[in-house]
């Protein structure tokens, strides 16, 4: 059964196809703000809107299929910017010509495919990206969540304070770079309960610009975020007595992220995976994969643009 996947959710516009548990094509093209600038959603939406047919045509060719060989469709209803779902909704149901469209949740998609290319079977997931931040782990089929931002996401604050200090957008990676061989300066370390958040430590670190070096300032932010997201992930993980810790999302590509969480793991006698970048970002393949997975057993979700779609409310039934 051949499944065609469209993400939107927010920067990128992907069309993947998978046929079982086989990704034949993964094409994507990432909308970049104007320098100095955040997303704006309705940008980002006209980009979607632009590349689509280019982006389709693509992943059909490299999978050497046409569009009436596809069985069926899958969009990513959220979570994510409202014009930017709006966009790839339609665009789904246009090119679907009636045939089945499931509704996606974008996290799921995620720690699908995360297992699915890494080999793990029943990870504690943090799913680490520009807009999202969560510890989640399968209970009763559901993707608990045990743990999350209540502010900004992870990659996002890493954007914002890379694009205050001058780094290349996404500053994520550049970030990565430039702390290398940095010293520690105490920033604000802020975990709340089982929560987080990254906006304080964001203004402090800004605040410290003039006085400290920017390799020492970028190695402190990923450290105190790092070690942030590592407390909470091992509590989930003490508490749910995992032997899996999966890392997904944008951030996840950040070598020192997942040192980190190797040797927190190992402590507890469970093994830290990462999926190869390609499928850590965002990308249609994994909305394809998921939702092949929700069709055949029986998925009941809304078609519906959900901007603030809970993981813990999609019932995991496969
Ligand atoms: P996503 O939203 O999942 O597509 O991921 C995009 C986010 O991942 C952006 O905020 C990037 O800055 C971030 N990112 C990408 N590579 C790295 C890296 N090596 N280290 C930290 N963050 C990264
Ligand atoms: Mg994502």
């Amino acid at each position: 059964m051949i499944s065609l996947g469209v993400e939107c959710t927010a920067h990128t516009f992907g069309v993947g196809l998978v046929e079982d548990g086989r990704v034949l094509s993964n094409e994507r093209d990432v909308y970049k703000p104007a320098l100095g600038s955040g997303i704006i959603p309705m940008e980002a939406a006209k980009h979607h809107d632009q590349v689509s047919g280019t982006i389709l045509e693509n992943a059909l060719s490299k999978a050497g299929i046409g569009l009436g060989d596809v069985d069926v469709f899958s969009v990513s209803c959220g979570p994510g910017l409202p014009p930017c779902l709006l966009s790839g909704v339609r665009f789904a149901v246009r090119v679907a010509k009636g045939k089945p469209v499931v509704p996606v949740n974008h996290c799921v998609a995620h720690i699908e495919i995360g297992k699915l290319d890494s080999g793990c079977k029943d990870p504690l997931t943090l799913y680490v990206s520009g807009g999202n931040t969560q510890v989640m782990g399968l209970e009763k089929k559901r993707y608990r969540v045990f743990g999350e931002t209540l502010d900004i996401g992870v990659g996002n604050a890493l954007d914002k304070f890379g694009r205050e200090v001058g780094l290349d957008n996404p500053a994520g990676p550049e970030v990565e770079k430039t702390a290398i061989g940095g010293r520690y300066v105490e920033l604000p370390y802020t975990v709340k309960g089982m929560d987080l958040a990254f906006s304080g430590i964001l203004t402090a670190a800004l605040r410290r610009r003039e006085k400290v070096a920017l390799k020492d300032l970028c190695f402190s932010f990923q450290e105190t975020v790092f070690s942030m997201l590592c407390e909470v992930t091992e509590r989930a993980l003490a508490h749910t007595g995992k032997l899996e810790v999966m890392v997904v999302g944008g951030v996840a590509q950040n070598r020192r992220l997942f040192g980190m969480l190797t040797d927190m793991s190992k402590a507890h006698g469970a093994k830290a995976y990462a999926p190869r970048p390609e499928w850590c970002g965002d990308n249609g393949a994994m909305i394809a994969y998921a939702g092949l997975l929700a069709f055949r057993h029986g998925s009941r979700e809304r078609m519906e643009v959900q901007p603030r779609w809970r993981t813990d409310s999609v019932a995991i039934n496969w």
